[in-house]
């Protein structure tokens, strides 16, 4: 049988996740859907003194929301597991042990300053600094004199002199690697904990993951990793390596920006299905045009169509999917965009006047400060719309004993207002914009008494208006 499909995204949780990763783990997982395959989300958690379980509770509600699930990851066994990287450090050094056993990996007691020094000598000679492989050939008489000096060894992987690594990446295209530039590299450290080179590639490895999507920053790790696994016998996974997202101004985008981290998104009410699309199409050209539900995005999705240059993050992109997936949520889901700024019991209907005049959390405040708090001071040109409409207007406003939007259109009517005479008098006394909801469910929102008020302001415009061409 041949090997089933299988994919991962494998987060490191020191920080929130940005776009970026979120596009990672989307394409990932939309991979191994369009080809029935098996997603596993593993925590790489190695970094303990930056690893954070809040990060982690985080992230996972975070892939959720997108609409991302798993076969095997937390909550969810499919046999690959444990999930965690630092509850797999026995598979590492069941590794660790069979790479030493062969000679594929030897202790090297080179300390930190040792390293750097060399480092050093490399910059100064305009050499790329590589691990020197000082530490490849010392036989057993050699490693017991420095054990016995008490020097503490980290193991190391030792490249396969004088190869070409190659391999074809499913973004980038033909890769080749001089093995001899790269240098044998840290497997485990001296401290005992597996390096995430190492633990990144066996994991992929032993969990039997086909194809590693991941960003571009990792493109030189890949060489080391796809020799790692093929000494250990095993058949490494295909790799490709997403390009970078870039902001407006075409600076990456960094865990830094805060807007553009998807809890940042999230807290301004964008909407999955707007995330979704927009990442769907950053660097992937094989969507077909329009909204696609995550659920429906699987097919939509060609790893061959994935793009080589930097994607840029559009706002208006992300703005126009935002539109799109508003237009497919029920009211009910809004519900928390207005909770606690309207009066109890209104939000649903304060929802459904509104929705067509909101694209995100703030803007629902916005209105519901308007309907439900104070109307900012009108300008000149409104307060003139306001006051031509005539004192005796507003009056026969104020009077209509049961103010329904009908019934105040029709007292208005009366005074001989009519057309835009009349609407945008009424719309700028009641919202204090000419652009805005339909003005019959926001009539039924507000109070009698607030409907009073703001007559009465007109009118008290109005009163102070006819004064001033009396004088
Ligand atoms: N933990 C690594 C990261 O977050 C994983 C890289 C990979 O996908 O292989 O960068
Ligand atoms: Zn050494």
């Amino acid at each position: 049988m041949i090997n089933p499909v299988a994919s991962r995204f494998a987060p490191s949780p020191t920080g929130s996740l940005h776009l970026g990763n979120l596009r990672t783990a989307l394409y990932a997982w939309l991979y191994a859907r369009a080809r029935d395959g098996r997603f596993v989300l593993r925590i790489e958690d190695t970094d303990r003194e930056r690893s954070d379980e809040s990060k982690i509770t985080e992230l996972i509600d975070d892939l959720r929301w997108l609409g991302i699930d798993w076969d095997g990851g937390p909550g969810r066994d499919d046999g690959t597991g444990p999930y965690r990287q630092t509850e797999r450090a026995d598979r590492h050094e069941a590794a660790f042990a069979r790479l030493l056993a062969s000679g594929q990996a030897y202790p090297c007691y080179c300390t930190e300053a040792e390293l750097e020094a060399e480092r050093q000598t490399a910059l100064r000679q305009k050499r790329a600094p590589r691990y020197s492989g000082r530490c490849a050939a010392l036989d057993e008489a050699g490693r017991a004199r420095l054990t016995a000096e008490g020097r503490p060894a980290s193991l190391r992987f030792r490249m396969p002199r004088g190869s070409r690594l190659q391999w074809t990446d499913w973004v980038r295209g033909p890769q080749s690697f001089r093995a001899d530039d790269l240098g044998d590299f840290v497997i485990r450290r001296a401290d005992g904990t597996a390096s995430f080179l190492s633990s990144n590639a066996i994991d992929d490895a032993d969990m039997g993951i086909t194809l590693v999507l991941r960003g571009e920053d990792h493109v030189a790790n890949t060489p080391r990793q796809r020799a790692l696994i093929e000494a250990l016998g095993l058949t490494p996974p295909e790799y490709g390596h997403l390009p970078l997202l870039v902001g407006p101004s075409h600076a990456p985008l960094s865990k830094r920006d805060g807007a553009m981290s998807v809890r940042g998104l999230r807290e301004r009410g964008y909407l999955p299905g707007a995330v979704a699309n927009l990442l769907l199409r950053l660097g992937h050209s094989g969507a077909s045009d329009g909204y696609h539900d995550v659920a429906q995005m699987p097919a939509q999705f060609d790893v061959k169509a994935l793009g080589h240059a930097p994607a840029q993050v559009d706002e208006h992109q992300l703005n126009h999917w935002q539109h799109e997936a508003l237009a497919r949520t029920a009211d009910t889901a809004l519900i928390p965009w207005v909770k606690g700024r309207t009066p109890v019991g209104a939000e649903a209907q304060t929802i459904a006047a509104i929705r067509k005049n909101v694209l995100l959390v703030a803007d629902a405040e916005a209105w519901c400060e308007r309907l439900y708090g104070d109307l900012p001071a009108p300008d000149a040109a409104s307060s003139a719309l306001m006051a031509a409409a005539g004192e005796a207007f507003w009056v026969a406003l104020m009077a209509v004993a049961e103010p329904t939007y009908d019934n105040l259109v029709e007292a208005g009517k009366a005074t001989g207002a009519k057309g835009k005479g009349l609407f945008q008098p009424l719309r700028l006394a009641l919202t204090g914009t000419l652009e805005g909801p339909e003005m019959r469910p926001i009539v039924a929102l507000l109070s009698p008494a607030t409907l009073h008020t703001r007559f009465d302001a007109a009118r008290q415009l109005a009163a102070r208006c006819t004064q001033r061409n009396a004088t």
